[in-house]
């Protein structure tokens, strides 16, 4: 795979398919962390003289024409954020960016529609793909979030041109990725959560390979907790995956940790009655567990100092309802100090990356992936089409 630094951009049409799907409400952005997180990327094409050309998906909006969905609001944003005009198309393909791309100077920015008001974009469709090629001489892939898609902006575009690499953000992800899974420094842990198993199977039975230790916590914890014969109470557990928790205990039983204590409330959202419970005792009908308990975050936290790599995907509890968020902070923290002590980790999956944002860290670790269902593929094992593309 070529290295964007490597490519002479200047003077070159460069198309680069970015994650620009930020939410919009009435036509505001309300959050454009996605546009910043490609910017270095943009402005070392910009500072190289290069004629850029981006393209993105907003939303779904099913091949068809809904301006709700239009990336109008986003040239706008993204010209304040780089101080310098905008050009946009109001297509994607045809006649509006054949020739607004040609008439592009050095340094100048095109950004195009929607590239989902085309069925052609999600069925990969060898002409749209042909009408988005025609626009550029090099592709840039930046947008890890959609690297697990086989959309025509991700694969069939790279497929028909020569020159291709990774932009900056989308290299760190795969430099994070292939590190913890190919070639992890030891002790490599991984701490899964979330709500159910049934997601993450295929990243859980991957790691498991790899992994010295997997702590599991959240949701997904009960399955197990009932494969082993507790009583689960109103805990979510998935009745369907029960064996195959069992057999996951079988074999792997030694490598994988659960926690020592739960906290139980009988709501979520409205609790009147909180307590900490060993599993082992079994959850009494009428309540739920929503948290690791102060045991189980101690004796984890210790191991997990050990560590020099760690992976985390999905909560240990009900994060959103204070304090069955107290978990996933002590989690947050180990791997702060983890990665303070020289550690690798890595956080990946939608719900996770968010938390970890939200609790103000995200900078504090080795790396925060940008795409959710992207990151799951990656532990899962699976190689993405979309960086597949960019070697072929
Ligand atoms: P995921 O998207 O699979 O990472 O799952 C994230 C969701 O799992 C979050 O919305 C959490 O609230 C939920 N979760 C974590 N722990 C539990 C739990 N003990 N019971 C139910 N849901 C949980």
């Amino acid at each position: 795979m070529l290295k964007l630094r490597e490519l002479d951009v200047t003077n070159k049409r460069v198309l680069m398919r970015v994650d620009f799907n930020v939410p919009v409400q009435a036509g505001e952005i309300t959050d454009d962390t996605r546009i910043r997180a490609t910017l270095p990327t943009i402005q070392y094409l910009i500072d190289k003289g290069a004629k850029l050309i981006l393209m993105s998906h907003l939303g779904r909006p099913k091949g068809e024409r809904k301006p709700e969905y239009s990336l109008l609001p986003v040239a706008a944003r993204l010209s304040r954020l780089l101080g310098k005009p905008v050009i946009f198309s109001s297509d994607c393909i045809g006649d509006e960016p054949e020739s607004k791309a040609s008439r592009l100077k050095p340094g100048d920015v095109l950004l195009l529609e929607n590239l989902r008001f085309h069925k052609g974009e999600t069925k990969n469709d060898p002409e749209f793909a042909a009408g988005l090629a025609k626009l550029g001489e090099i592709y840039v892939n930046d947008a890890f979030a959609v690297s697990h898609r086989a959309h025509a902006s991700v694969v069939g575009v790279p497929k028909l041109m020569k020159i291709k690499a990774p932009g900056f953000l989308l290299e760190k992800e795969i430099e994070a990725f292939e590190k913890v899974l190919k070639n992890p420094d030891h002790p490599f842990h991984a701490v899964m959560g979330g709500a159910k198993i049934s997601d993450k199977i295929e990243v859980i039975h991957n790691l498991l390979d790899k992994v010295d230790k997997l702590f599991v916590g959240g949701g997904m914890s009960f399955t197990f907790f009932r494969a082993m014969g507790y009583e689960t109470g109103d805990s979510i557990v998935e009745e369907d995956k029960v064996s195959l928790a069992e057999e996951l205990l079988n074999k792997y039983g030694d490598k994988i940790a659960l926690p020592v204590d739960i906290v139980v409330a009988d709501d979520i959202e409205q609790p009147t009655k909180t307590e900490v419970i060993d599993p082992n005792a079994g959850i009494p009908k009428g309540v739920k567990g929503v948290d690791i308990g102060p045991a189980t975050r101690d004796r984890w936290g210790k191991e997990l100092m050990n560590a020099k790599t760690i992976v985390w995907n999905g909560p240990v509890g009900v994060f959103e309802h204070k304090p069955f968020d107290e978990g996933s902070k002590a989690i947050a923290k180990v791997l702060v100090k983890v990665t303070e002590m020289g550690g690798t980790t890595v956080v990946g999956g939608g719900d996770t990356v968010a938390f970890v944002n939200q609790t103000g860290i995200g900078d504090k670790l080795t790396h925060v992936s940008t795409g959710g269902g992207a990151s799951l593929e990656y532990l899962a094992g699976y190689e993405l089409p979309g960086i597949k593309a960019l070697s072929e």
